[in-house]
């Protein structure tokens, strides 16, 4: 299906967030993983910017998507979020984020995944321990995905999905953004999330 993308916004205080109704995904992960890459390859847009220079504008990237036609509120938002440092202490992760990240992450009533991306060639890291961590105990859905899966051979790529899981206990889809591997399976988590989010909207978020 046809997918049709707009930028919305980039927000630097939680008073900007979009007022939009529509369920929203969120791509979390460290600086360079391949988040513009992935966002890229996943709508078939270049929607981000793809940069070797860490750091860049501390803003959440809002993006509505319509599916086929364009209506008046989008099926989804996207949010790009700030990547996180190489070298920053674990326990700093969301403090050392702008002010705010961590009211986004927490008490964003629409946000029904967060995407959590990690580096398939690059051993666990401390930094995305602790985030998960903190998702989970924010009480969040969340969803690992490995990137840049076409760096490493069938096995070695077993290999370190293995450990990712093991060190974030948690389960971890293989992504790669050159050949397109993973994108289904990433839609269907995505559009799960749609669909229990429109049976079932919690009163509370
Ligand atoms: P970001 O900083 O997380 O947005 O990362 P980028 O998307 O800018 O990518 C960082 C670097 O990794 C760039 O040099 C990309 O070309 C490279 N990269 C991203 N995704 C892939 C992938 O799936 N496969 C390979 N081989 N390289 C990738």
């Amino acid at each position: 299906m046809k997918i049709i993308i707009n930028f919305m916004m980039s927000a630097a205080a939680s008073q900007q967030f979009p007022a939009s109704p529509a369920p929203e995904v969120a791509f979390l992960g460290r600086s360079n993983v391949g988040k513009s890459s992935l966002l890229n390859s996943l709508t078939g847009t270049r929607m981000a910017r793809v940069s070797n220079t860490p750091g860049r504008t501390q803003t959440i990237n809002f993006f509505a998507i319509h599916f086929g036609v364009e209506k008046q509120e989008p099926a989804l938002v996207l949010s790009d979020l700030p990547g996180y440092g190489y070298a920053r202490a674990p326990k700093a992760i969301v403090s050392e984020w702008p002010k705010f990240i961590e009211p986004y992450l927490e008490s964003r009533e629409t946000l029904g995944l967060c995407i959590v991306l990690v580096d398939a060639s690059v051993p666990p890291q401390a930094s995305d321990v602790a985030l998960i961590e903190w998702l989970g105990s924010a009480g969040r859905e969340f969803q690992v995905v490995a990137t840049k899966a076409d760096r490493l051979s069938g096995n070695k790529l077993t290999e370190s999905l293995k450990k990712l899981r093991a060190a974030l206990g948690a389960e971890v889809m293989p992504y790669s953004s050159k050949t397109g591997k993973g994108k289904e399976e990433l839609w269907r988590k995505i559009r799960q999330t749609l669909e229990a989010r429109s049976t079932s909207r919690p009163a509370s978020r």
